[in-house]
This record gives C-alpha cells, sequence and structure tokens, in this order.
C-alpha cells in the first residue's frame, strides 16, 4: 500500500502500459512541481471518460451513447462487416478512407499464453453479430503478427463453418504489423485486395 499521496499517485501511473518506476516518478513531478493546472485536468478528464466512455452495444468500440455513431450511421454498408482488434485500428481503417462497411472491435486478440481466450474477445457476439441476416461479408483485420493471425484464423473458421463468407486484409501488410502503425495507403490497397 502506498504510504502518502506522492506514492499513490506514483503507484498510479506506474500501473499504465510501458510505464516502470522512473517514467511513473518523472510524471508524478513533473505534474506537482510545473503543471498543476494541467494534473487538475487530466484527473477530471480520467474522472469524466472513466464513469461515461461504454462499450458499443453493437460493434463494442467506446462509446458515450447505446450504440456508436459509426454503427447507427444509414450512409454505411451493412453488409460488410470489419472484425479490428482496438478502436485505433478501427481508426487507422477509417482514415485510410477505403472502407465504408460497420465494425466488430474484438478489445484484444487471443493470446493463450496471457490467459486471453475467446470469450475476452467476444468471439460469440462477433458471430451472432455476423449472423444478423444483413452481413454478407466479414473482413478479419486483426493484426499481422503471430497473436492477430491466431485470432483471425480461429475466428475465420469459427464464421465459416456458420456459411459466412470471410475474408482476410491483403498481404501488403508487412507481417509483424500493427494496423494501427500501417500507413493510410497500405492499409486501403490491402482492403481492396482482400481474399
Ligand atoms: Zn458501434
Amino acid at each position: 500500500m502506498a504510504d502518502t499521496a506522492l506514492d499513490a499517485l506514483i503507484e498510479a501511473l506506474r500501473r499504465l502500459p510501458g510505464v516502470g518506476q522512473k517514467s511513473a516518478q518523472r510524471v508524478a513531478f513533473h505534474l506537482l512541481q510545473h503543471d498543476r493546472d494541467g494534473a487538475r485536468r487530466l484527473a477530471h478528464a480520467l474522472d469524466v471518460a472513466a464513469e461515461r466512455v461504454h462499450h458499443c452495444a453493437r460493434c463494442h468500440t467506446f462509446t458515450e451513447d447505446e450504440v456508436c455513431p459509426v454503427c447507427r450511421d444509414p450512409e454505411r454498408d451493412a453488409r460488410l462487416l470489419c472484425v479490428v482488434e482496438t478502436p485505433a485500428d478501427q481508426h487507422a481503417l477509417e482514415r485510410s478512407g477505403g472502407y465504408r462497411g460497420l465494425y466488430f472491435v474484438l478489445m484484444g486478440r487471443l493470446s493463450p499464453l496471457d490467459g486471453i481466450g475467446a470469450g475476452d474477445i467476444g468471439a460469440a457476439e462477433l458471430i451472432e453479430r455476423a449472423s444478423d441476416g444483413t452481413v454478407q461479408e466479414v473482413i478479419l483485420a486483426t493484426s499481422f503478427t503471430a497473436e492477430g493471425e491466431v485470432t483471425a484464423h480461429a475466428l475465420a473458421q469459427a464464421l465459416r463453418s456458420r456459411g459466412l463468407k470471410v475474408t482476410r486484409l491483403a498481404r501488403g501488410v508487412p507481417a509483424g504489423s500493427e494496423i494501427e502503425y500501417v500507413d493510410l495507403g497500405t492499409i486501403a490497397h490491402a482492403l481492396v485486395d482482400r481474399r
């Protein structure tokens, strides 16, 4: 347990991904010494976001509504359902401008070693979502990492066994890539060339 307010702050910062003890201390000292206003704004923004942001009932992405704006948009092509790992990957695909269908966000990927299984990525919900009678093609846009490929393979099997058409982003995307870091032109091409 943290003894002081400063210890508690450093401990809370250390829980962030990629932040170790030294970085946590550096951020804590910076905020307290140079940017108390920023610290208060950060605390407030975190509080509000933690209170208001939920998962979309249809695609699981982050939203403040029951159903997110993309899922509600009547201009989107409801016959296409693109499966991504994270909201960041979804944004990358949106920015590529090449996709007008809908999404399903796994909020992770299969990782047996970390104990992340089909239940943790909403596989059953995805299959139910894709079986709504409107979806004609499920595009798997998980990362081209080992875990992303395992996830795509498992989902493809489950979806195909229910008679759904499944495609995968084309191989223009370099192996080992996280979708979120791939350049937009490559994503656009990978979408067009999906198979
Ligand atoms: Zn949604």
